[in-house]
Formats: structure tokens, C-alpha cells, sequence
């Protein structure tokens, strides 16, 4: 007789119930044969029995969303400051985003939508406070001590950083989902799981950035005049809603961007795919181009539009200005944690000895919030660590 009892590991799954086994037989059905099937999956690192009723990058993806550094993205900056504005967008509504956007292309493309999702969820863990300022600034201070980079961050986060599990440091996630996470030195490309992620990654900062842009009006739409991508989804809008103005006709031009970058990428991907005709994970990797990507006239597109956003968005004044200053004190807090590393976390004060002074001091920094790092500037000031004068 099938029992509802899992706790000793032994019993099937009551009927009714589906199993990983069937899980994994349904991938290999319904995804692509150059899809990453989670039944297919190199394991992990420390070796653990696989679950009963969820795949591999199913668990991973849990482990993500569970983790502290996860938690913590919500109060970590895009480009606006963390705080200035309810509506603007945070490291973790961007991740969303990015999450939310690669799985549609996965499942357009059948490929493995649990896997792009994992690596989209994981892929700004490794961020430090005050987005691109900030992470520049962690450099300067790391440029004698082995550099920081938030791509790399985001693998230590996963591999060591966090600490949940008794048997292992950080959250032992499958090496799909790591390689996905690996932006530099791999020796073939990417898998497409972690091709979309990346793509997507793009679109919706592209797409986000606008509309926030807009929001926090330090850009007006004439000035966007100039964008093929705006004019081109303004027209669009306008003749299907020729009455929309203001805010109601930016959201909807910011919506239909995002709906022509996924087609884009989804059609001219598919295209690739099929004269390619990979027949496995291997042989898509090992093709001479990404097969992911968006046609030439999108590229050059986006090239532009990315143009256009350094120059008028994240170097505009209401946004380098306070960011330069935030950045200012995450520069006088390193020096103050290398000149009294007793004023560090307890868990940060563990790894001194393994990872070194410096490295133990951009990881714990990298972790923290915008708004943790406002606090502890104030708690070392008051306690006479850090000099004002
Ligand atoms: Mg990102």
C-alpha cells in the first residue's frame, strides 16, 4: 500500500503524485534535443540524493530564492538609489524581471525554462550596494588585492558566501547552473539556458531603465525622438491607441519594447537554431556564434539605445551625484574595516584567516544593502572609527 509517509526516504509517492523520474521523462519529451534536460545533470560538487518530486534545477532555483543574498537585492540599488522612489526599480524587481522574461523565451524555444530561470535568479547575487558606482568604487579599493567584479561576486556568493547547510559552504547548486553563472573563461559558449538569461538580462534593463528614466523624470519623451526603438513602439501604440498621453502612452510604449525585443530575440533565435540544427547540449555549445541572439537592425538598435542611456540616464547629475556620494562612504567603510577588521561581522571575521584581510572586506561590503551600508557609515562615525574631518 502507497504511503504518504516520505520521512524515511523509502516510500513511493501516494498515487496521484508525480515523481522526478516522470518529471524528467516528461523534459525529454516535450524540450528540444539540444535542451539541458535536468535528468542529464553533472550533479553537484558535494554529492547529494537527488529529491523525490522536484528535478535538479527546481531545487536550485529554491535554494536561490531562499537564500539571504537573495533577500537582500530588495534593498540593493539598480541605477536609482535605493529609497527615492516606490516605483523604481531595485536589484530584486530587476531580477524578477530578468526571471520572468527568461523563461518565456525558454519555453518559445523549448529549452529548459527551470534552468534559465535558476541562473536569471542567481545572476545579480553578487552585486554591491549602489549598482554601477558602487561596484566601481569596490574595485578601486580591490585594485591591489585581486579586483572585484560583480560576476565572479556572484559565484562566491553561491559557492562559499552563503552558509546554510551543514555539510557544505554556499548553496551547492548543480554545475549547469554554476557554468551558467560563469561569465569569463569557459571553452565553449555558454549553454543557451544561460544565453537567455543574458539576453534577457539586457531587455529588461533596456526596457526598465526608460520607464524609470521617465518616472523619475530626468528624461522626457522628445527627447526619445531620436531612438528608433522608442519611435518605432511609439508609432505602434499610437495607432492602436491614438488617445494615450503622458505616463499612460510611456508605459504602453515601454510594454510593446519589451514585446518586440522577446519576439526579436525569439525569432531570430529560433532561425539560428534551425540552420544550425544542433542535435545536443554539446553541439549547441560548440557552435562558432551564440545562438541566441537578436537580428543585426535590433542589435545595432540597442547599441544605440545603450548610447543613449549613458549619456542622458546614468551619469545625469540627480543620479551620478547621489551615488558619488553614497559611493564616497563605501570607500572611507572599507578603509575603516581594513584598519580595524574587529569592527567586522562575526561570520565576515571567520573567513579572515582563509580569504585574507582585503577580500574578507569586499565580500562583506558586496553583501550589504544600500541602506546597511548608510547605517554602519553612521554606527563607525559615531563610535569615532571613521574620521568626518
Ligand atoms: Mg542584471
Amino acid at each position: 500500500m502507497q504511503t504518504n509517509d516520505f520521512a524515511g526516504g523509502a516510500n513511493l509517492p501516494p498515487a496521484g503524485w508525480k515523481r522526478r523520474e516522470q518529471m524528467e521523462a516528461d523534459e525529454r519529451q516535450a524540450l528540444a534535443p539540444f535542451a539541458q534536460k535536468s535528468g542529464d545533470s553533472r550533479g553537484r560538487k558535494f554529492p547529494e540524493p537527488r529529491h523525490e518530486y522536484r528535478t535538479e534545477f527546481q531545487r536550485d532555483r529554491a535554494r536561490i530564492i531562499h537564500s539571504r543574498a537573495f533577500r537582500r537585492l530588495e534593498y540593493k540599488t539598480q541605477v536609482f538609489l535605493n529609497g527615492t522612489g516606490d516605483h523604481l526599480r531595485t536589484r530584486l524587481t530587476h531580477t524578477c524581471e530578468v526571471a520572468s522574461v527568461s523563461r518565456t523565451i525558454a519555453r518559445a524555444l523549448a529549452l529548459n525554462e527551470d534552468l534559465a530561470e535558476a541562473i536569471a535568479l542567481a545572476h545579480d547575487l553578487g552585486h554591491s550596494p549602489f549598482g554601477h558606482s558602487g561596484e566601481e568604487m569596490l574595485a578601486e579599493c580591490m585594485r591591489e588585492h585581486g579586483g572585484f567584479e560583480h560576476n565572479r561576486q556572484s559565484l562566491r556568493v553561491v559557492e562559499l558566501l552563503e552558509r546554510v547547510y551543514p555539510a557544505f559552504p554556499g548553496l551547492n547548486l548543480t554545475f549547469e547552473v554554476l557554468a551558467g553563472l560563469q561569465k569569463h573563461a569557459q571553452a565553449t559558449r555558454p549553454s543557451l539556458e544561460a544565453q537567455i538569461a543574458d539576453l534577457a538580462d539586457e531587455i529588461t534593463y533596456y526596457s526598465h531603465d526608460l520607464d524609470d528614466a521617465l518616472d523619475f523624470a530626468i528624461l522626457d519623451g522628445d527627447q526619445l525622438d531620436d531612438s528608433p526603438i522608442w519611435q518605432r513602439s511609439h508609432e505602434r501604440v499610437a495607432q492602436r491607441n491614438p488617445d494615450l498621453l503622458g505616463a499612460e502612452l510611456h508605459k504602453n510604449i515601454i510594454r510593446d519594447i519589451i514585446d518586440l525585443q522577446v519576439r526579436d530575440v525569439v525569432a531570430t533565435s529560433a532561425a539560428a537554431i534551425a540552420a544550425a540544427a544542433p542535435m545536443s547540449v554539446q553541439e549547441a555549445r560548440r557552435q562558432p556564434e551564440p545562438l541566441l541572439h537578436y537580428s543585426e537592425e535590433l542589435g545595432a538598435a540597442n547599441r544605440e539605445l545603450r548610447r543613449f542611456l549613458y549619456e542622458n540616464v546614468y551619469y545625469h547629475p540627480r543620479v551620478a551625484e547621489v551615488n558619488r556620494r553614497a559611493c564616497e562612504m563605501l570607500r572611507t567603510v572599507f578603509a575603516a574595516y581594513v584598519e580595524k577588521p574587529e569592527w567586522l561581522g562575526d561570520a565576515a571575521a571567520r573567513r579572515l584567516e582563509s580569504e585574507g584581510l582585503h577580500r574578507t572586506v569586499c565580500d562583506y561590503i558586496a553583501g550589504m544593502t544600500d541602506r546597511y551600508l548608510l547605517e554602519e557609515h553612521a554606527r563607525l562615525v559615531k563610535s569615532y572609527v571613521v574620521n568626518t574631518t
